[in-house]
């Protein structure tokens, strides 16, 4: 059964994640990849957690950190510019923050940008003096050009924000971009970057003082689990002892190459079999043929390349 919403419980997690859009799919993976599993109500808005006392509210990405802010959630799957934008909004209404960032997630990255007309030439941010500027992210923009002393007038528009300088509503724009692809459509070019976003898990500012808490550790642990693994491979082989100093050169990019002790190998004094060592190390991205072929010249045996899957540092 769904419990209410809005009443706090106290030895469950609950995090809201978006229901469909960009972050909805990666979030429920990275959650499932650490471990949680869940058995869905029919309304598909709540998911009972089987793995974990941790259940997910799905809902729209703008609900989130009002959601964490009102205790109706405990943590939540968002895109920084939604969390940083309802923050300064908050901070301008003289509200005290609610929520704040507790980890970046790796997906869902793209650029808050000041777009301007194509045949602009772009001097600076001087040149917005007086301009209107239509975006969905007011309070951002706001604080931008305070900080950067400049008056200009900002156009809050819900969506389709990208057409408003051929509408005439405003000269330029502030929107998020990630390829480019629909400002060249538009006829725009970006000019300024004033976030760089990816989705985060949110948390209240105040944190838990009940069985969340510990949740919400071992749930944190695990994300940062999960996405240092993420593209990690462990290469293992076997090498003469001469051959050493060959390697380490074709291996400087990768993590401090670990000889493995085996029985009766030089942790004990002698080496393994045929005198080779076991050896380790950890590479970040992939690991090509190419890089395979050049250690086997410079003396390593029976490369082997894995896939970590689960580690605690
Ligand atoms: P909802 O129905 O939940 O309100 P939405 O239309 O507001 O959905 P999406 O378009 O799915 O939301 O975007 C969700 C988040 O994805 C954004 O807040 C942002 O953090 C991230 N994102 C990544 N790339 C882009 C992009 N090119 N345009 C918009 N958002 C992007
Ligand atoms: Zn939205």
């Amino acid at each position: 059964m769904t419990p209410p919403l809005g009443t706090a419980t106290r030895d469950r997690l609950r995090i809201a994640i978006q229901k469909s859009g960009r972050l909805a799919e990666p979030a429920r993976s990275l959650l499932a990849a650490c471990g949680l599993s869940w058995r869905e109500s029919r309304d598909k808005l709540f998911c009972y957690g089987e793995s974990l006392p941790v259940d997910l509210l799905l809902v729209r990405d703008d609900d989130i950190p009002g959601l964490i802010a009102d205790g109706v959630c405990d943590l939540g799957v968002v895109g920084r510019n939604e969390l940083d934008e309802q923050a300064g909004e908050r901070a301008r209404n003289g509200l005290p923050p609610a929520y704040r960032e507790l980890h970046g997630l790796g997906f869902g990255q793209c650029r808050l940008m000041l777009a301007v007309p194509e045949e602009w030439e772009w001097q600076g941010p001087q040149q917005l003096q007086g301009l209107r500027i239509a975006t969905s992210y007011p309070a951002i923009l706001a604080g931008w050009l305070q900080r950067q002393g400049i008056d200009a007038h900002v156009v809050e528009l819900s969506g389709s924000v990208e057409i408003a300088p051929r509408l005439g509503t405003a000269d330029l724009i502030c929107d998020l971009v990630s390829s480019g692809a629909t400002l060249a459509a538009n006829h725009l070019k970006p000019v300024e970057n004033l976030l760089d976003s990816e989705a985060v898990l949110a948390g209240p500012a105040g944190g838990f003082d009940d069985a969340r808490a510990g949740l919400a550790q071992m749930l944190l642990r695990r994300v940062d689990g999960v996405l240092q693994l993420k593209d990690r491979k462990l290469l293992m082989f076997s090498a003469a002892r001469e051959s050493l100093p060959a390697l380490e050169r074709l291996l400087q990019d990768a993590g401090p190459l670990v000889i493995v002790p085996t029985q009766g190998g030089p942790a004990q004094g002698g080496s393994g079999q045929n005198g080779a060592l076991s050896l380790q190390t950890m590479c970040e991205g992939a690991v090509s043929w190419q890089q395979l072929e050049e250690l086997e010249r410079a003396g390593a045996r029976g490369l082997m390349v894995l896939t970590v899957e689960r580690s605690l540092a």
